[in-house]
């Protein structure tokens, strides 16, 4: 095990995907940096199922685009059906994109942290684990860091820069006193990994729109599914049974879908927040610790990876050149936090819409993308090809 160092040029609080594709920017550019993480093993439950082209794009500057391509299946379009008429009401095309990867990268979210940490290795870095950042406290010089192991020994870390990419509970937000703005609704998520008879085939997400609520369903490699179910009130258990009924009831009635076995489950909350600053002197935020929104299209790990490898090579570029050009991190990256957290909220609301006139003028509105235009410019927005 290394020893946690007592100054660095950047200390990385948090060892999620975003906490991992910075470090690897770092490493990559042979900066000095540490990543201490609070639980001592990486999270074996997955959240996240769908890596879209521009994350892809991004992560060919860290020699790992074509390692998460391999292991994976490709989604080469999401199809939206309408679960109270009966029908499919937009298909979006991955594959006319005009990009190196015209598809989503199907996999479970543990299995890219195993590939961006496996990176890092080979780059020469680690993550120090279990410690948690207690306390911090910065100067115009530097930032003080005090972390604790699992006894509550504490010590300190004295660096340059500090990144708090300690998820949407953020101990860093919270630390330098920045506003997360935004709301908590009451609709949760239900995250399951199932093994399903007619779910979505290996080249598709689909999602399902209905008054019962909405549904997210990609097919990862091997026999599962993961499926992400909007439900007011959390079942006791997700039995194979309940699953099937809550899927049978947002689905469109001529899909079948059978539930045979629940192999893991768990639950979310849905929050829409942006932090007010990712950037507070010589600390910053990214991940979703600055950032927060619905599950149902999949953004949370690839704004993530996205913000981790912009800041990176800002990082790179302002200690090596000695010029402070990192408000370029928050300047660039915050507008298209606004914008996904905006556009997730209004899928989330259609997906989920309870009023019948609304959800006939979203079935009715949804069509308009077989219009070759329309589809390109939503798609190119929902796999942030945009912020190219
Ligand atoms: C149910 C669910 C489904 C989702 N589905 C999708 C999806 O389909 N697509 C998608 O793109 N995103 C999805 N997401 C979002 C995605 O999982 C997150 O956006 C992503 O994990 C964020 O990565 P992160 O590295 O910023 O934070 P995290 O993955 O939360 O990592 C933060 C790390 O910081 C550590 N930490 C916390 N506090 C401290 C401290 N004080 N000191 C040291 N370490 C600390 C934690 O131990 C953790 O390892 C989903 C999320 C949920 C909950």
């Amino acid at each position: 095990m290394n020893e946690l160092p007592e100054t660095t040029d950047v200390l990385i609080v948090g060892a999620g995907p975003t906490g991992l594709a910075l470090a690897a920017v770092l490493c990559d550019a042979g900066v000095d940096c540490c990543v201490v993480d609070a639980v001592a093993e990486g999270g074996n439950y997955s959240r996240a199922v769908g890596t879209l082209p521009r994350t892809l794009e991004m992560l060919q500057q860290l020699k790992v685009a074509e390692r998460m391509v391999e292991a994976s299946n490709h989604a080469q379009r999401i199809r939206i059906f309408s679960g109270d008429r009966d029908r499919n009401i937009a298909t979006l095309h991955l594959r006319r994109l005009d990009t190196e990867f015209p598809f989503a990268v199907l996999q479970p979210q543990h299995a890219t942290e195993e590939i961006l940490l496996t990176r890092l290795g080979e780059l020469g870095g680690v993550v120090h684990r279990p410690l948690r950042v207690t306390a911090l406290r910065q100067s115009n010089h530097e930032v003080v860091v005090t972390v604790a192991d699992a006894g509550g020994d504490e010590r300190t870390v004295r660096a340059k820069y500090v990144v708090g990419a300690d998820g949407t509970r953020s101990d860093v937000r919270k630390m330098i006193g920045v506003e997360f703005a935004g709301e908590t609704f009451r609709q949760r998520f239900l995250l399951g990994d199932l093994e399903l008879r007619d779910g979505s085939p290996a080249d598709e997400i689909q999602l399902f729109f209905s008054r019962a609520g909405g549904v997210i369903m990609g097919h990862m490699p091997g026999k599962l599914h993961r499926v992400c179910i909007s439900v007011d009130e959390v079942p006791a258990k997700l039995t194979a049974g309940t699953a099937e009924a809550l899927l049978r009831e947002r689905a469109p009635a001529r899909k079948h879908i059978e539930v045979r076995q629940v192999v893991t489950d768990s639950h979310t909350r849905v929050h829409h927040r942006v932090a007010a600053r990712f950037r507070l002197g010589r600390v910053f935020l990214a991940g979703d610790a600055a950032h927060v929104n619905s599950p149902i299209i999949g953004q949370g790990m690839n704004l993530g990876i996205q913000d981790g490898i912009t800041l990176g090579n800002e990082l790179v570029r302002t200690l090596r050149t000695g010029a402070d050009t990192l408000d370029a991190y928050e300047r660039i990256r915050r507008p298209i936090a606004l914008d996904a957290v905006g556009i997730t909220q209004r899928i989330n609301d259609a997906g989920t819409q309870r009023s019948s006139l609304r959800s006939a003028v979203r079935d009715l509105v949804l069509p308009l993308s077989v219009i070759p235009r329309v589809n390109r410019a939503m798609i190119t927005r929902l796999s942030r090809l945009v912020d190219r």
